[in-house]
């Protein structure tokens, strides 16, 4: 097992990075391509330039011309470069549907909707274009980033309100919108009373909520 990390460890450092999404054609990647190596399936894929597809490199297609080949590490960037999936070789169901995909986004999202969080800054972990998350969001979830981010974090804030004695400020803090001023307009927008307005509510309703239930154990 360690050693298969120390393995591992020295391809990673091995490997020419021209930046995140993009590497070389090494001669490691070529001779994997032109072998239909299958043990680099799960390692990266290859797009050919003059033919706009892209296979796992075990695909028994053609070898193509070299100088034509680029190398994805993850299918969801060749295909954000428009680049179509092998018919023969199915590059795109060795990763996740986008659905899958989506909700690891979404998870991530619900642990960390506190931090400084931009379409960009999700865009870099996720490994894509800001462009083809916020496209892939949208379509699966029926709302941008942006929105549910701001969703997610005016929902905490209503139980904050309506279940502790936390300043507003504070709350708003702790969702990840430090401006005070900010999460009030914003909660205003949405609910159409300031976060105190709501908080008093909340503490009206649960007050007579309680009284309902005496009543109705007297009746
Ligand atoms: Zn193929």
């Amino acid at each position: 097992m360690a050693t298969e990390n120390q393995q591992s460890q020295r391809n990673v450092q091995n490997e020419p990075n021209l930046d995140e999404n993009q590497d070389a054609v090494n001669e490691e990647y070529w001779q994997a391509i032109i072998q239909n190596d299958s043990a680099f399936d799960r390692t990266f894929f290859y797009a050919v330039e003059t033919t706009g597809i892209f296979c796992r490199p075990s695909c028994k297609s053609r070898v193509p011309n070299r100088e034509n080949v680029r190398i994805f590490k993850h299918a969801q960037q060749a295909l954000a470069e428009h680049f179509r999936p092998c018919k023969r070789c199915r590059p795109d169901e060795i990763q996740l549907p986008d659905e899958e995909w989506i909700n690891q986004i979404v998870k991530w999202i619900d642990c960390h909707y506190h931090e400084t969080l931009t379409l960009q800054n999700l865009a870099e972990r996720f490994h894509v274009s800001p462009y083809h998350l916020h496209r892939t969001f949208k379509r699966i979830k029926g709302r941008t980033v942006a929105e549910y981010v701001q969703q997610i974090r005016i929902s905490t804030a209503m139980k904050h309100l309506s279940s502790s004695n936390h300043s507003v400020m504070d709350i708003a803090v702790s969702v990840g919108i430090p401006n005070a001023a900010h999460f009030s307009t914003l909660f205003q927008k949405k609910l159409g009373l300031t976060p105190t307005e709501y908080r008093r509510r909340m503490k009206e309703k649960e007050r007579s909520y309680h009284e309902g239930e005496g009543s109705i154990k007297n009746a």
